[in-house]
């Protein structure tokens, strides 16, 4: 079925009051960035963060579509084992579904790193830098180090922000590998990040074992992970966007700098058209070292 124009319910509903944007406006938002954003979403099963009054009102993880979603938004069902009914996921190809899941107030957008047709291999390694709070300078510095472990390592790589309070490293790989092979290969790769910069770097999931350093973890690159998709906000009051950027901008930024109030003006990055091409074009294989 044809996707359809999308009426935007609600207009002037806030949904980042701080900011002063309302539905209308991020329904906007959303159709400036869409042609970067859905690659990145393009046949995977999405899940949404909604937060129907905005983001200082009930927010919500919304996995299954709803039922009364229009005919021709996308699903793809994945039978969940442990719960007893199956999940339909959305699945956003087209900036009509964008559009809607805008104004179903889908604040956040959390694809998975597999796509429909080949749910079990994953096609997306994921470094996730998590710094302690207010530390988005050591985040920087773990970033300069993943970036040259997997340079060393011959592998491409992408960065962005998270619009929280870290950064992502995304490694678009072919679908070689099964989901636990690929955590294998990242646990590896943290192993040998973690090994070169001990003081700075752990993989230690208690925070009061940490001590201050930078985590990264592994496990979310495990079935059923999902990471924050480029250009999608965060349903927090600042209104802050996961964003790509190239690593020799990043000693000059602050996450905060990225908004869905500030995004639009920042669009013409080269960051962005490197983003597109990995989506198409990227054709790598995990070396043998991170896989035996
Ligand atoms: P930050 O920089 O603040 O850490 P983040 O997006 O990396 O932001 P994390 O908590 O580190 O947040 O999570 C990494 C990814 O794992 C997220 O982008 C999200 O897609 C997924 N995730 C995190 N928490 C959950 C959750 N409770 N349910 C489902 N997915 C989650
Ligand atoms: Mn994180």
């Amino acid at each position: 079925m044809t996707p359809r124009r999308v009426e935007v319910t609600r207009p002037d509903k806030l949904l980042w009051p701080a900011l002063g944007i309302t539905k209308r406006a991020y329904v906007d938002y959303l159709g400036a960035v869409a042609d970067r954003m859905l690659p990145w979403l393009r046949d995977r099963p999405l899940s949404v963060i909604r937060a129907p009054d905005g983001v200082e009102g009930e927010r919500y993880f919304q996995k299954n579509t709803p039922k009364y979603a229009p005919p021709w938004i996308r699903t793809v069902t994945i039978p969940a084992p442990s719960a007893k009914r199956d999940v339909a996921y959305t699945v956003c190809n087209d900036a009509a579904s964008l559009a809607w899941l805008g104004n179903q107030a889908a604040l956040e957008f959390h694809p998975a790193p597999v796509r429909r047709d080949r749910l079990e291999r994953p096609d997306l390694l994921v470094v996730d830098i998590d710094p302690p709070e207010d530390a988005f300078d050591a985040a920087v510095e773990v970033a300069f180090l993943v970036l040259e472990v997997l340079d060393d390592l011959g592998l491409n790589t992408l960065t962005k922000t998270t619009g929280g309070k870290g950064l992502h490293v995304v490694v678009p790989i072919v679908r070689h590998v099964s989901a636990e092979r690929l955590r294998h290969a990242a646990t590896r790769l943290t192993a040998i990040v973690t090994e070169r910069r001990p003081d700075l770097v752990t993989a230690e999931f208690r925070k009061a074992d940490r001590k201050g350093r930078v985590m990264l973890d592994p496990s979310r690159n495990g079935t059923g992970a999902t990471l924050v998709a480029p250009y999608s906000p965060r349903a927090r009051t600042e209104g802050t966007v996961s964003f790509p950027v190239m690593p020799d901008q990043l000693r000059s930024i602050a996450p905060d700098d990225f908004t869905v109030a500030t995004v639009p003006e920042h669009l013409d990055d080269a960051a962005h058209s490197l983003w597109v091409e990995a989506a198409s074009r990227w054709r790598q294989r995990l070396p043998a070292s991170l896989l035996e």
